[in-house]
């Protein structure tokens, strides 16, 4: 690949994670111009750019090199790592953020008294995130079927495509409003900066390091 002398961060252009991420960076003393389209926003001061994405593409667009960086929940990283094949392998999580904090959890109909892992023998669970279900379910030697939605998971039990779910939980409002209840906890999530393994050999491996550098700083005065 030819060598690069700006560096490219991929963030989530409209969501949870939107606000806070260019808060951030702008506390890391980034400043940006938004270009028509509103994808692209070009670095006025450091050359660090930014592209604005859905939060799902992020770990391919840094596996395939298009972008350098990226803001992203461990979740969806930790998903890429597990389902994304040869491409994810040199993918890292270099800082956690300390926002977008969730958990990725069982959640269950409220009347199943659920105690352990072993009661979802044999039941189907709905998710977005069949690697991560996958590689839980195994780890307790449980076998379960998983059924993967790409979006609505928490309304699956009540039109019985599954007898439970694996989702993202914060408050646990969604799930009441579903008649569910959290069961088990899989994950600790929060926004993380990916990267790559190594450094990249050119100018973009000294602009990562300043950034890294400039992180720690705000995170630190933050804690
Ligand atoms: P996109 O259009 O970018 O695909 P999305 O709907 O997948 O958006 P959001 O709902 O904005 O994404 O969530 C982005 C991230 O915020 C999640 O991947 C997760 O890391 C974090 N998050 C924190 N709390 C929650 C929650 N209660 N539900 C979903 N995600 C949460
Ligand atoms: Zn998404």
């Amino acid at each position: 690949m030819k060598p690069r002398n700006r560096l490219r961060i991929a963030m989530q252009k409209s969501g949870r994670l939107t606000e806070p991420a260019l808060d951030l960076l702008a506390r890391c003393g980034l400043t940006f111009r938004q270009s028509r389209d509103k994808l692209f926003c070009f670095g006025e001061g450091e050359p660090v750019d930014l592209l604005l994405v859905r939060d799902d593409d992020i770990p391919g667009l840094i596996a395939q090199g298009v972008c350098d960086l990226g803001i992203v929940g461990r979740n969806v990283l930790s998903e890429f790592r597990l389902t994304g094949g040869r491409e994810a392998e040199p993918l890292a999580e270099l800082r956690p953020l300390g926002f977008g904090r969730c958990r990725l959890s069982i959640a269950v109909p409220q009347e199943l008294d659920y105690r352990e892992p072993r009661q979802l023998h044999g039941r189907r669970i709905a998710t977005s995130y069949p690697g991560l279900l996958g590689e839980w379910l195994r780890a307790q030697g449980v076998d379960a079927g998983v059924v993967t939605l790409a979006g609505s998971v928490e309304i699956a039990p009540k039109l019985g495509t599954a007898d439970a779910i694996c989702d993202l939980v914060q408050s646990g409002g969604t799930l009441v409003a579903n008649q569910l209840r959290e069961a088990d906890v899989l994950l600790h999530s929060e926004a993380v900066l990916a990267g790559p393994l190594a450094l990249p050999a050119d100018e973009r491996g000294d602009l990562l390091e300043l950034l890294l550098k400039r992180l720690d700083g705000v995170i630190q005065v933050r804690e």
